[in-house]
């Protein structure tokens, strides 16, 4: 066998791939910042389950809002749902603003306060449902026959909680669907990604430039690992709901819990909303614990099946105290108004054995809330 030199080796492993005379510019994939073949593949798996004609994907999920924000310029005004992620908020409210932007907290919940909060300004309107931790549901479709009363103004749905499974925001009026991808589309709790679907050729040349110029796009492996865990995205959501309801129902029985939320019960103020748009719920329900911030404690320290951790929307159970930990740097008479309180826990409920979940939030509830 003939050894082939370093740069004949070099060569050859480079052609593999491509080379830039033949299908590499030909492509697109001149530069792998503005475009990757397996980012493309992962792109085009998110548009088909959303309906949508393009997607873009991004390093995380704050990535994608930042890119969204640049549609935007100095001046412009987004009105943003008062209950948001706290990162997007911390983004809006410490970042955004230095670069002109302003930015209003408006509860959509009620869209006569969303439409009076429109003003010539306006260019975004950025909602989340169900919000985080107290699972507010917003009507999309109600918004987006606001917001487009008005012309250019955009409609950007935060679809983390729910996925494409359970809800298709662009079929519903919105603009933009946007992922916090490490959430339940990815699913497995191993990598930190953004997404963003859209229908308009012009929003998409916009956001197409903005990926590739504000360079804060995902590696190729992680595209492969969420476009693998697309693959079983359905399942996923499917076991999520299952055990979830299963959960609430548990919980809303149980003498040692004051109150559960759960937009997949009856018993959510707005579940008729959440029939009409979602086709199913994901698994965060939040609960009241009887007692106060000890008892919640005890119930945190109990859990054996249940992790305590931040995070949420992968294949295992965790639970913790949004008051206390997601939820501490919003002060606490914003905290008190939106409800979230010293004996709220909030659950994201993976894919384990229903019988399991409840064994162990049974004997946790016992050792908290002992005197019952
Ligand atoms: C986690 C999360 C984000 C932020 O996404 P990252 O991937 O962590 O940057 C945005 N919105 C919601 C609803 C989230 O849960």
């Amino acid at each position: 066998a003939v050894l082939l030199s370093r740069t004949k080796i070099l060569q050859r492993i480079g052609n593999l791939f491509f080379t830039p005379w033949d299908t590499g510019c030909v492509l697109g994939y001149d530069y792998s910042r503005c475009g990757n073949p397996t980012r493309t593949c992962l792109e085009k798996a998110v548009a088909v389950l959303d309906g949508a004609k393009y997607s873009l994907a991004y390093a995380s999920g704050l990535a994608a809002t930042l890119n969204i924000t640049h549609l935007l310029k100095a001046g412009d005004t987004i009105i943003c749902m008062d209950d948001v992620y706290g990162g997007t908020n911390r983004y809006f409210q410490q970042i955004a603003v230095k670069m002109g932007l302003k930015v209003i907290f408006v509860d959509c919940t009620k869209l006569k306060c969303l439409e009076a909060a429109i003003t010539p300004e306006t260019k975004l309107v950025w909602i989340e449902t169900p919000t985080n931790p107290t699972l507010k549901v917003i009507d999309i479709q109600g918004c987006a026959d606001l917001v487009h009363k008005h012309k250019d103004i955009l409609l950007a749905v935060d679809n983390s909680f729910m996925s494409a499974c359970f809800q298709r925001p662009l079929s519903l009026g919105a603009d933009i669907c946007m992922y916090s991808a490490t959430k339940y589309m990815n699913g497995h709790s191993d990598v930190v990604m953004g997404l963003v679907s859209v229908n308009r050729d012009d929003l998409y040349e916009r956001l197409k430039f903005l990926q590739g110029s504000l360079g804060a796009i995902p590696s190729p492996f992680d595209c492969y690992l969420c476009n693998r865990g697309l693959k079983t995205l359905q399942l996923r959501m499917n076991q999520h709901f299952h055990n979830a309801l299963a959960v609430g129902r548990f919980l809303e029985s149980n003498p040692r819990v004051e109150k559960v939320v759960y937009p997949g019960l009856p018993s959510h103020p707005q579940h008729e909303l959440v029939k009409r748009q979602c086709t199913g719920c994901p698994g965060m329900l939040s609960f009241y614990i009887k007692g106060n911030l000890k008892h919640a404690t005890i119930f945190l320290k109990s859990i054996k099946v249940f992790t305590l951790a931040e995070s949420l929307g992968g294949y295992e159970s965790l639970a913790e105290l949004p008051a206390v930990m997601t939820h501490a740097s919003v002060p606490k008479e914003d905290r008190e108004a939106l409800g979230i309180s010293d004996t709220l826990i909030r659950l994201s409920i993976g894919l384990e054995d229903e019988e399991d979940l409840l064994e162990d939030l049974d004997q946790a509830l016992k050792a908290a809330v002992s005197w019952l």
